[in-house]
């Protein structure tokens, strides 16, 4: 079984991003500039940025906090996104989801000037992915692409499985799935007969959110298995695979903690110095 370690994976591409970013930083006069935006005081999501602001910082990345409270108005929050918007000193601007409760997290996605979000979550790309253009990619899919090719995992030809519909894991997945040549499937909670659809994949994405929903009856021998749950659970973080359980019967697989999660942010990094070339022309 291979462990496709994406903690390890994640620490090589901020390695090789900083090697970039010194070599563009003198000839553009600054580094590429990281706003993230957090709004109210959400435990999990004042973990993920700081994961990200750190991450930022060892790829040399600038990352630009903006923390505001928990009753900031919609109007507050869109008058920074067009300020951010038109700062010569921004390449990405990072808007932390969830927002608390009363604030319109898609019309906020919606004004990220297209050339700045480097989430991918604005519709403009959206739209591109679907039509195969270049633009920004949802970071999560993404990074599960980046961990299959720096293992060489072809997903030509293969059957992918995809758990989960959302539109900042499953849509996109399959759609760079697609991209690749596999012959992807996006299953949900109405699925009939989901056990039967993930055993016929040769690569199984898990993305619902349950914690150990993925068992050994439901993975076919030899697949590729990828994680992207995160459950927060009495024992810990837990995946949406039995990692135990199905370990043994799988050609490779992601941890959890240390797969998807670090390809995440490593794909947003990736994501922010490409809005910094395109930003400076380099
Ligand atoms: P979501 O809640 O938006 O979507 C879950 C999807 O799973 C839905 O489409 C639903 O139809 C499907 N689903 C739910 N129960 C199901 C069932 N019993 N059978 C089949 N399908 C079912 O979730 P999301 O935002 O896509 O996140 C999914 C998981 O991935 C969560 O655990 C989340 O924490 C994790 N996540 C991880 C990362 C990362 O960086 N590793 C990033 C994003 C999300």
């Amino acid at each position: 079984m291979i462990l496709l370690d994406g903690k390890e994976t994640a620490k090589t591409i901020r390695g090789e991003l900083k090697a970039e970013v010194e070599a563009l930083a003198p000839k553009h006069g600054r580094a590429p500039g990281l706003a993230v935006i957090l709004v109210g005081e959400d435990p999990a999501s004042q973990v993920y940025v700081r994961n990200k602001e750190r991450a930022c910082a060892e790829a040399g990345i600038i990352s630009v906090p903006h923390k505001l409270p928990a009753d900031t108005s919609q109007q507050e929050l869109e008058k920074l996104i067009s300020d951010l918007n038109t700062d010569e000193t921004v390449d990405g601007i990072l808007l932390q989801l969830p927002l608390p409760k009363g604030l319109d997290s898609q019309r906020c996605l919606e004004l990220i000037d297209p050339e700045k979000d480097v989430d991918g979550f604005h519709p403009v790309n959206v739209g591109k992915l679907t039509l195969g253009l270049p633009g920004f990619r949802s970071c999560t899919p993404a990074g599960v692409m980046n961990l299959l090719e720096r293992y060489d995992i072809d997903p030509s030809g293969k059957k992918c499985v995809i758990i989960g519909r959302s539109n900042i894991v499953g849509k996109p997945q399959a759609l760079m799935m697609l991209a690749k040549n596999a012959t992807p499937v996006i299953t949900h909670s109405r699925t009939k007969d989901l056990k039967a659809e993930c055993r016929d994949a040769d690569i199984l994405v898990a993305a619902l959110g349950r914690p150990g929903f993925v068992t050994e009856d439901m993975v076919k021998e030899g697949a590729i298995v990828i994680d992207v749950g995160i459950n927060r659970t009495e024992d810990g973080l837990k995946g949406d695979c039995d990692f135990d359980a199905v370990k043994d019967k799988v050609h490779a697989i992601t941890p959890v903690p240390g797969g998807v999660g670090p390809m995440t942010i490593a794909q947003l990094l990736v994501n922010t110095v490409q809005a910094f070339k395109q930003h400076v022309n380099a």
